[in-house]
Protein backbone atom coordinates (compact mmCIF):
# COMPACT_ATOMS: atom_id res chain seq x y z
CA UNK A 1 0.00 0.00 0.00
CA UNK A 2 0.97 3.72 -0.66
CA UNK A 3 -0.70 7.19 0.35
CA UNK A 4 0.54 9.55 -2.19
CA UNK A 5 1.25 13.03 0.01
CA UNK A 6 2.16 15.16 -3.16
CA UNK A 7 2.62 15.20 -7.25
CA UNK A 8 6.30 14.01 -6.43
CA UNK A 9 6.31 12.16 -3.24
CA UNK A 10 4.57 8.53 -1.62
CA UNK A 11 4.59 7.18 1.84
CA UNK A 12 4.81 3.53 0.80
CA UNK A 13 5.20 0.27 3.44
CA UNK A 14 9.17 -0.77 2.71
CA UNK A 15 10.22 -3.81 4.90
CA UNK A 16 7.38 -3.36 7.21
CA UNK A 17 8.13 0.76 8.08
CA UNK A 18 6.87 3.39 6.53
CA UNK A 19 9.24 5.19 4.51
CA UNK A 20 8.78 8.90 1.94
CA UNK A 21 9.69 8.12 -1.21
CA UNK A 22 10.86 9.70 -4.50
CA UNK A 23 7.19 8.98 -7.06
CA UNK A 24 9.72 9.13 -9.89
CA UNK A 25 12.37 6.00 -8.93
CA UNK A 26 11.66 5.07 -5.66
CA UNK A 27 14.27 6.55 -3.34
CA UNK A 28 13.82 6.73 0.25
CA UNK A 29 14.08 9.72 2.03
CA UNK A 30 13.10 8.51 5.37
CA UNK A 31 10.54 7.09 7.90
CA UNK A 32 7.05 8.84 7.51
CA UNK A 33 7.47 10.25 10.71
CA UNK A 34 10.24 12.55 10.25
CA UNK A 35 11.06 15.72 7.95
CA UNK A 36 12.34 14.41 4.69
CA UNK A 37 13.26 17.38 3.26
CA UNK A 38 16.77 17.27 5.40
CA UNK A 39 17.74 13.81 2.91
CA UNK A 40 16.89 16.00 -0.55
CA UNK A 41 19.09 17.90 -2.16
CA UNK A 42 19.07 21.32 -1.38
CA UNK A 43 19.60 24.17 -4.12
CA UNK A 44 19.08 27.43 -2.99
CA UNK A 45 18.81 30.59 -5.75
CA UNK A 46 18.44 34.12 -5.08
CA UNK A 47 14.67 35.74 -5.94
CA UNK A 48 16.11 39.13 -7.11
CA UNK A 49 16.03 39.44 -10.79
CA UNK A 50 14.30 35.45 -11.05
CA UNK A 51 11.65 37.11 -12.73
CA UNK A 52 13.20 39.73 -14.55
CA UNK A 53 13.41 43.22 -13.38
CA UNK A 54 9.79 43.31 -11.84
CA UNK A 55 11.21 41.34 -9.23
CA UNK A 56 13.47 43.40 -6.95
CA UNK A 57 13.45 41.39 -3.87
CA UNK A 58 16.53 41.44 -1.28
CA UNK A 59 19.58 39.68 -1.95
CA UNK A 60 17.96 37.53 1.21
CA UNK A 61 15.40 35.93 -0.26
CA UNK A 62 15.73 32.93 -2.32
CA UNK A 63 14.18 29.95 -3.54
CA UNK A 64 14.71 26.42 -2.50
CA UNK A 65 14.49 23.85 -4.74
CA UNK A 66 14.94 20.02 -2.63
CA UNK A 67 15.65 17.47 -5.15
CA UNK A 68 15.89 13.56 -5.10
CA UNK A 69 19.16 12.75 -4.39
CA UNK A 70 18.93 9.82 -6.81
CA UNK A 71 17.35 11.15 -9.86
CA UNK A 72 17.30 14.71 -9.31
CA UNK A 73 13.85 15.86 -9.86
CA UNK A 74 12.52 18.97 -8.01
CA UNK A 75 10.37 17.24 -5.02
CA UNK A 76 9.31 20.54 -3.53
CA UNK A 77 10.02 24.53 -3.56
CA UNK A 78 9.57 26.82 -1.14
CA UNK A 79 10.69 30.43 -0.40
CA UNK A 80 12.63 31.79 2.30
CA UNK A 81 15.03 34.37 3.85
CA UNK A 82 18.39 32.79 3.90
CA UNK A 83 19.21 31.32 7.30
CA UNK A 84 14.92 30.22 7.72
CA UNK A 85 14.29 26.78 9.48
CA UNK A 86 12.68 24.45 6.52
CA UNK A 87 8.51 24.48 6.48
CA UNK A 88 7.84 21.42 7.50
CA UNK A 89 4.29 20.43 5.83
CA UNK A 90 2.92 17.21 8.29
CA UNK A 91 0.69 14.43 6.74
CA UNK A 92 -1.49 11.96 8.50
CA UNK A 93 -0.27 9.01 6.69
CA UNK A 94 -1.66 6.53 9.43
CA UNK A 95 -3.70 4.92 7.22
CA UNK A 96 -0.66 3.24 5.71
CA UNK A 97 0.07 1.00 8.77
CA UNK A 98 -3.64 0.47 8.93
CA UNK A 99 -3.20 -2.22 6.12
ZN1 LIG B 1 13.95 10.26 -7.46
Amino acid sequence: MSIRISATLEARMVDGEGRIVCVSCSHPLGPTDQPWKPAATLNELPMKGAGGEVYTAGDDVLLRQFNCPSCGKVLDTETALRGDPFLIDEVDVSALSDS
